[in-house]
């Protein structure tokens, strides 16, 4: 996942309205780019340590299929030295 950090006053994209910092985030559920302005985005979550999911796609189903794929990806470690 990116993360990209833009100010509008630097013009490169004439869609940014206001002249608020802007993260463009890429959904880790479906993978559209989206905008969120930095006052609606928690500092301490502005990394891509952490998942950014669009409006599109339900945050709760997103949590649930990663917590499956992450059970899966350990299940495969538990029982297999073949590395994925
Ligand atoms: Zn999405």
């Amino acid at each position: 996942m990116r993360l990209y950090e833009r100010q509008s006053k630097l013009g490169v994209y004439h869609t940014f309205h206001r002249k608020n910092t802007v993260y463009v985030f890429k959904c880790d559920s479906c993978g559209d780019i989206f905008l969120r302005a930095r006052s609606q985005v928690d500092p301490e979550r502005a990394s891509n340590d952490y998942k950014h999911v669009c409006n599109n796609c339900d945050t709760k189903k997103f949590a649930q299929s990663v917590g499956v794929k992450m059970r899966h990806i350990y299940k495969i470690d538990a029982s297999s030295t073949k590395l994925i």
